[in-house]
């Protein structure tokens, strides 16, 4: 086994969107899935913070109007939606798991209880945590930050659709170099754009390394977290020793 054993893996609505971009491909987020089993199955303990942005995006609605608290909130209700097709498809590929929700909602799932998660996780069951932080104005890469901290995650993994950090846009500046490790400092002093400020004050506070890494490539999570090989771009303390 490498050197994370409890994971917090952020997955974004827009992964699960696959090609078209909004709703769920349930063939996408089937293999997104089983990427989450294989390395669960060697015994990781892995918890899911998961978006909505493929279903709703606060700020887009607040935009065209509609009042901002409000917006979010129903953000936060499809980030729930999400969860479920997660557990679902997990569930179908006989993992054991759980989802909590920071709103309540216990005819559907249960509610946040750190103490309960991660006895959860050292049982071997995967934790979705959904609804976000449970409050607006945030977003789930601070609900991500937030979770990772309460759970004594090891790493915080960010899903993405890039092979980790670059110092420009690699989609708008073909000479942009990808970065394999960077400081908490560095990031900051350079702009580079990887959470949003609360998340990423969070896992430096709080000494969580940040792992960003595409999701997209098979084998990629086991790569990482069972052969312990060097994959996506890692930001930590002392970059020489992460
Ligand atoms: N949201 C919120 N509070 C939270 C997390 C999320 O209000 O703690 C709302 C917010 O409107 C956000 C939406 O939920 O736009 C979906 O989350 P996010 O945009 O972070 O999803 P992602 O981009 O990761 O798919």
């Amino acid at each position: 086994m490498g050197r994370y054993n409890r994971v917090l893996l952020k997955l974004s609505g827009e992964i699960l969107a696959g090609k078209s971009g909004f709703g769920l491909d349930l063939e996408e987020v089937s293999n997104i899935c089983a990427e989450i089993a294989d390395v669960a199955r060697e015994g990781i303990q892995v918890a899911m913070v998961v978006g909505g942005g493929n279903i709703m995006r606060g700020q887009q609605a607040v935009q065209k109007g509609m009042e901002r608290a409000q917006a979010d909130s129903m953000g936060m209700l499809a980030t729930v939606i999400n969860a479920l097709a997660l557990q679902d498809s997990l569930e179908r590929m006989g993992m054991s798991t759980r989802v909590q929700t920071a709103v309540e909602m216990r005819q559907v799932a249960e509610p946040f209880i750190r103490r309960r998660a991660i006895r959860h996780l050292e049982k071997g069951r995967i934790v979705i945590f959904a609804a976000g932080t449970g409050s607006p104005y945030f977003s789930t890469d601070t609900a991500a930050a937030l979770r990772a901290s309460e759970i004594g995650a090891s790493c915080l993994l960010k899903a993405t659709k890039v092979d980790g950090i670059y110092d420009d846009d690699p989609a708008k500046n073909p000479q942009a170099k990808r970065l394999s490790s960077v400081s908490y400092r560095e990031a900051l002093t350079k702009g580079l754009k990887i959470m949003d400020a609360a998340a990423f004050a969070l896992c430096q506070e709080n000494n969580i390394p940040i792992i960003v890494f595409d999701v997209l490539k098979r084998g990629n999570l086991r790569s990482l977290l069972v052969d312990d090989k060097p994959v996506g771009s890692v930001v930590c303390s002392n970059p020489v020793g992460c």
